[in-house]
């Protein structure tokens, strides 16, 4: 007997098929059948009208420290995620030394947006090196299937401690940091990863440990994953950052690279596509290079007191390490406001932000009729330059008005482009981080739900590959993205007609009661982990098991 049948549903196998109707069977975890099913299961189905899928493969998030205290990895698996690959850009907690924990901390705050006091208050530190990190998850259980990195910025301040924000590896850390990814591989990371973004910066406004890396320690450290015999070198790239460079370490460790973040920019609209260009090249010169794109615009919320959207340019540097008193007068000082608005008149390869400001909305003020505006338009108002209309309404206020930007993918057209391009692969919701400025966990329904049923860029066939059947290629997870028979029973069950992503809404159930935004899903009917199911109609299921495995056994 076959432990679930689900019946009559328009099956998409992850690989880019034409999609059939038809039933799925899973006995012990895994897909047994897909086809026409005969014969008695415990738990039928009826999916008349629904569509199947593999799971959701997140390849990019950020989940190393919430999933220490929240092994649901809340909210990605509602949102259709079956595995998800943590430990991108380089940031992970591990390895780690008890004396180097705040200073981890400090700098994943400064540049992944998380509160110091839930990471306090959340972590769970029961581990030192990767490989011990590795064996808590597997212990504890989550209720996605994880793969991780082992990450360059965690690595430096391992070895380097202090230094790691200061400066170059010498020979003896570098190879010392050799020793700790080729131990990481051997244990089952996925692969390296680090950061080279000037949007990277830590804790006092220091860049993160990774972009002090020269190119030297890089060749050394990608250069790990030939003598592994595996794994994907993943990277956040600054624009100093050149492509034939990339090609070049594809070339020596003769593995996957994956170059985030490709997100187009309507300032320079034609950077992402020569990225993408060059990488297609590549490829055709046999190397394998894959470009991550992201199908949402990315918005950002903000408040002057962490304002992410400024922190990676240059101008604003001299305000990265100042607090209190000290950072509100320099926000007033006339001369850094000019430097600022000197670097944005100045075309950059790029930019987080570029000047926009009609996509600068005011969202929470003391005063209620600037709400919804935006901050052009109250410059225009006021008679002011738009950088000294935002800085002085947020002065006014004790830098607590809220703002969302909407920074980058914004252009449909363009972006429409990117998901079709042969050299990228869709990525880059970085949940687990950013928490209080944006949510892009559900970037998946979003896909089906907007780009598939409502514009028609791609249809439902290519958007199963997208999410399941690309990511498992580019990243060797071995038995997974499709629906084939032997194969894990990690199932997505959506309704065509209504999927996509909730609003987002603010929730304060971080550890010590720190606010974050969540999502939730719509038209999702079913998410099976491992042939267990995890949520339904009403959400996630309160179930006691987790049925997540932690990923060692790749096939890249
Ligand atoms: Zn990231």
């Amino acid at each position: 007997m076959h432990d679930l049948v689900i019946r009559g549903a328009l099956l998409l196998d992850g690989l880019g098929s034409p999609p059939q109707p038809g039933d799925l069977a899973v006995k012990d975890g895994r897909i047994f059948q897909v086809g026409r099913i005969e014969g008695a299961a415990a738990e039928t189905v009826d999916a008349q009208g629904l569509a199947l899928m593999p799971g959701i493969i997140d390849n990019h998030t950020h989940y190393d420290a919430q999933i220490t205290w929240d092994p649901w990895l809340s909210p990605s698996p509602e949102l259709g995620v079956t595995t998800a690959v943590i430990g991108n850009c380089g940031f992970t907690i591990a390895p780690c030394r008890a004396a180097d924990r705040e200073r981890v901390m400090k700098n994943l705050t400064q540049v992944e947006g998380m509160s110091l006091e839930a990471l306090r208050a959340g972590i769970r530190w029961d581990f030192e090196s990767l490989p011990q990190y590795l064996d808590m998850l597997e212990r504890r259980g989550s209720a996605a299937n994880v793969a991780a990195f082992v990450g360059h910025s965690a690595l430096r301040t391992y070895v380097m401690g202090e230094a790691a924000s200061e400066r170059a590896a010498t020979g003896k850390e570098i190879l010392l940091m050799k020793e700790i990814v080729l131990e990481a591989m051997q244990a089952g990371a996925v692969g390296f990863s680090t950061s080279t973004s000037p949007a990277h910066n830590g804790e006092g406004g220091l860049p993160m440990p990774s972009r002090l890396a020269d190119e030297g320690e890089l060749r050394a450290l990608v250069g790990c994953l030939k003598e592994a015999g595996r794994g994907v070198f993943m990277l956040t790239k600054g624009g100093h950052t050149s492509m034939p460079f990339l090609e070049s370490l594809a070339a020596l460790s003769g593995q996957p690279v994956v170059v985030a973040a490709l997100l187009h920019s309507s300032t320079n609209p034609q950077a992402v596509f020569e990225d993408l260009e060059a990488i297609a090249q590549a490829n055709a010169r046999g190397r394998r290079l894959v470009g991550a794109v992201s199908c949402c615009p990315l918005a950002m919320d903000f408040t002057l007191r962490s304002p992410y959207t400024f922190e990676g340019l240059e101008s604003w540097r001299p305000a990265l390490p100042l607090k209190g008193e000290e950072f509100k007068k320099k926000l007033k000082d006339v001369s850094f406001r000019q430097t600022i608005r000197v670097e944005l008149s100045r075309p950059a390869h790029f930019r987080l932000f570029n000047g926009e400001w009609d996509k600068v909305v005011v969202v929470e003020s003391l005063r209620k009729d600037f709400e919804q505006r935006s901050v052009a338009e109250l410059a225009r108002t006021s008679g002011k330059d738009p950088l000294d209309a935002m800085l002085d309404l947020a002065l006014e206020e004790d830098l607590g008005t809220v703002f969302s930007a909407l920074l980058l993918n914004s252009d449909e057209t363009a972006v429409a482009r990117l998901l079709e391009h042969p050299a990228a692969m869709v990525s880059l919701s970085d949940a687990g981080a950013h928490l209080t400025f944006f949510n892009d966990a559900g970037f998946g329904l979003h896909l089906l739900g907007h780009w598939v049923r409502e514009l028609g860029v791609l249809d439902l066939a290519q958007a199963a590959w997208r999410l399941a059947g690309q990511p498992a290629q580019v990243f060797g997870i071995r038995g997974r993205g499709a629906l084939k028979p032997g194969w894990h029973a990690d199932l997505l069950l959506f309704d065509p007609a209504r999927v996509g992503r909730g609003a987002r809404r603010r929730v304060f159930d971080l550890p010590a009661g720190q606010p974050r935004l969540t999502t939730s899903a719509i038209g999702v009917h079913g998410v099976w982990v491992n042939g267990v199911r995890i949520a339904d109609a009403q959400g996630m299921h309160a179930a006691q098991r987790l049925p997540g495995r932690l990923l060692r056994d790749f096939a890249v």
